[in-house]
C-alpha cells in the first residue's frame, strides 16, 4: 500500500477524468508471441484520473501520472518515433502494441531462462519484466463533442481528418470511440535505474546483475532461433515488498523481420549483438552455443579494418 501513501503526500497536479478500455493480451505458448485485442464484449470501461502535463519525457515517449481505482500508475504515449515528426493516433497505437509485444516476449524468455538456470543450478540475479496494460482512452461517439484528455495531445481535427476506415478501426463499440492508446505501468516512484545495454551497444559485465543480463541476452537470441535480440535493456530497483527483483521496462528489440517497432534495426541490430557479445561464465554454465564461429569472427575483423 506504499503507493497510496506516496500519492497522498504529494500535491496532485491538474488532471482530467478519463475512461480507459484495456486490451486483452494473449501469448503463444511456444514462441511467446503476443497479441492484443479490444473485443467489444470485453470492453469494460475503467474510470481514472490522468494528469494534464507529463512528469517525464524519454527519447520517444511522454509519461503522465494516472490514478486508476485508487492505484498509482504511469501512462505512456509516443510523441515521436525517432524522426522528430509528430505521431498519428494510429501510429502511436501500433508502436505501443509493438512495445507490449516486446515486453510480453521478454517475460516469456525470462521465464524460460530462469527455469533453465534453476535446472542447471546457476546462480543469477533476480529480474522481472514490468507488468503493463495497453489501454485505449474512450470518448463518447459524438463527433462534434470529441474531447480527448489534454494529456492525449490529440485535437478534434486529428480525429476528423482520419479516413472512414481509420475511424472505423478506432470505434470500440457503437457508443465509444477510442482516441489515444496508452501503455500503463504501476508507478515505481523514485527508484534507482540501471542501464545495461544501448540500441547497438552491448557491454560485458562482471557483476552478478550485469552478467545475468549478458547471459539472458545470449539465451534470448538462441531461444528465439536467432530471430530476436533484446536491446536498450534497463531496470529499476524493486518497488514491491513481495519481490526484490529488479524490474525491466521500456525494452526494445531487433528482429529478423524488423517488425518490433521504432529502433528495430533488423539484421544489422542482430549482427551487432552477435559481434559484440562476449560470453560470461553463466553463458558457459548454461551451455549456450558460442555466437562467434571462426568465420564470422574474421568478418567482424575485416569490417573493423575497412570500416
Ligand atoms: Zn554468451
Amino acid at each position: 500500500m506504499a503507493f497510496l501513501l506516496n500519492a497522498a503526500s504529494t500535491p496532485e497536479p491538474p488532471s482530467t477524468a478519463v475512461t480507459l478500455f484495456f486490451a486483452t493480451q494473449t501469448s503463444d505458448v511456444t514462441t511467446g508471441l503476443q497479441s492484443f485485442s479490444w473485443t467489444v464484449g470485453d470492453c469494460v470501461p475503467n474510470s481514472g484520473t490522468l494528469a494534464n502535463g507529463p512528469i517525464n519525457k524519454g527519447k520517444s515517449k511522454l509519461v503522465f501520472k494516472l490514478s486508476l481505482n485508487g492505484v498509482a500508475y504511469v501512462a505512456k504515449r509516443c510523441y515521436t518515433l525517432g524522426d522528430g515528426s509528430p505521431v498519428s493516433i494510429l501510429a502511436n497505437r501500433d508502436q505501443l502494441v509493438k512495445e507490449g509485444v516486446t515486453l510480453g516476449r521478454a517475460e516469456f524468455f525470462l521465464n524460460h531462462f530462469n527455469s533453465e538456470c534453476a535446472y542447471e543450478a546457476i546462480e543469477i540475479a533476480g529480474f522481472d519484466v514490468t507488468d503493463f496494460l495497453i489501454a485505449r482512452e474512450g470518448v463518447a461517439s459524438l463527433a462534434e463533442s470529441f474531447v480527448p484528455s489534454p494529456a492525449s495531445g490529440i485535437t478534434s481535427t486529428d480525429y476528423s481528418s482520419l479516413t472512414p476506415a481509420e475511424k472505423d478501426e478506432l470505434t470500440t463499440d457503437s457508443n465509444t470511440i477510442s482516441s489515444i492508446t496508452w501503455l500503463l505501468e504501476r508507478e515505481r516512484g523514485d527508484v534507482q535505474l540501471r542501464k545495461y545495454s544501448g540500441t547497438l551497444d552491448h557491454p560485458k559485465y562482471s557483476d552478478k546483475q550485469g552478467a545475468t543480463i549478458n547471459a539472458f541476452q545470449h539465451f534470448v537470441y538462441l531461444y528465439s532461433k536467432k530471430t530476436l535480440v533484446l536491446a536498450d535493456i534497463q531496470a529499476s530497483e524493486s518497488h514491491s515488498r513481495l519481490s526484490q527483483n529488479a524490474v525491466l521496462f521500456d525494452l526494445m528489440s531487433h528482429t529478423a523481420n524488423r517488425e518490433s517497432g521504432a529502433g528495430d534495426h533488423g539484421d544489422l541490430g542482430i549482427k551487432t549483438f552477435v559481434n559484440q557479445h562476449e560470453c560470461v561464465q553463466k553463458c558457459v554454465a548454461l551451455n549456450l552455443e558460442a555466437l562467434k564461429t571462426p568465420e564470422n569472427e574474421e568478418d567482424a575483423q575485416e569490417e573493423e579494418e575497412t570500416g
